[in-house]
């Protein structure tokens, strides 16, 4: 089932995943060799708790009832998404995609970023572009009359172009008092099909694509998720509101780009 928000709800919305955008502002100032995917987390995890609000994923149950231990999804290099924090330390040229989810206020905030660590292989850079973009070519998407499919169309289309794959286990969400609502949102569709966008919905949009083929396993941890072939993978969500013109961003990059400046990645 659908639940539409009304006004006020989407307010609540907003201040949830403004938070997770200030969030991974507080993660993009940390990013460099050396540091752990565990400090991040622990600095994550203070912050949200700082700001009155609760770090979703931590405690988050999958399938068998395993509990996502941290605050933060980090996925480094071939893992495409749903990483456990530990302590390696990050090195030039690796890649960290960063998940993060609150709860604040009765309400969910959801939104990820790939970063890289210092300088980082070109045609990696391409990869985090492209995936970037896809992610804003399927919020372009997302207005009121338009169908599920052309939001999944758009992101697969561009990714397909520059010869990366599209996963498929893994989508998108409807999203609200729970972090996970109806409906799933796929990366990949057909125009002009799929349940039809209404006012009022709020949804995350997040493109996972890999450099090289597009299948991905799953560890015996029964979280971390792999690319096959073992090449990079990308991951950008934002969640938005549906509108009768176009989406409302709920979540924000903003506060990465004051860290990061020009240099996105
Ligand atoms: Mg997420
Ligand atoms: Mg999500």
């Amino acid at each position: 089932m659908i639940f539409l928000k009304t006004e006020e709800e989407i307010a609540l919305m907003r201040a949830a995943n403004q938070l997770v955008g200030r969030t991974l502002g507080e993660v993009a100032k940390l990013i460099k060799p050396g540091v752990t995917t565990n400090e991040l987390t622990r600095v994550a995890e203070e912050f949200i708790r700082d700001n009155g609000a609760e770090p979703t994923f931590k405690g988050y149950p999958n399938q068998d009832d395993v509990p996502f231990p941290a605050a933060l999804c980090t996925s480094v290099n071939e893992m495409v998404v749903h990483g456990i924090p530990n302590d390696e330390p990050l090195k030039e040229g690796d890649i960290v995609s960063v998940d993060c989810g609150t709860l604040l206020n009765g309400f969910n905030g959801d939104s990820a970023y790939t970063f890289a660590v210092g300088e980082i292989a070109p045609e990696v850079r391409e990869l985090l572009k492209v995936t970037k973009e896809s992610l804003y070519l399927g919020i372009e998407q997302a207005v009121a009359g338009k169908r599920l499919g052309d939001i999944g169309y758009a992101v697969q289309s561009h990714c397909e172009s520059h010869g990366y794959g599209v996963v498929r286990e893994f989508v998108g969400h409807g999203i609200g008092r729970e972090m996970h609502e109806d409906p799933c949102v796929p990366n990949y569709g057909r125009r002009g099909y799929g349940t039809q966008l209404k006012k009022g919905m709020c949804i995350a949009i997040e493109p996972m694509i890999t450099l090289g083929d597009r299948r991905v396993y799953m560890e015996n941890d029964g979280w971390s998720v792999r690319t096959r072939d073992h090449k990079p993978a990308a991951h950008f969500e934002h969640t938005i509101a549906i509108c009768n013109g176009k989406a409302e961003i709920l979540s924000s990059f903003d506060y990465i780009a004051e860290v990061l400046g020009d240099k996105e990645f």
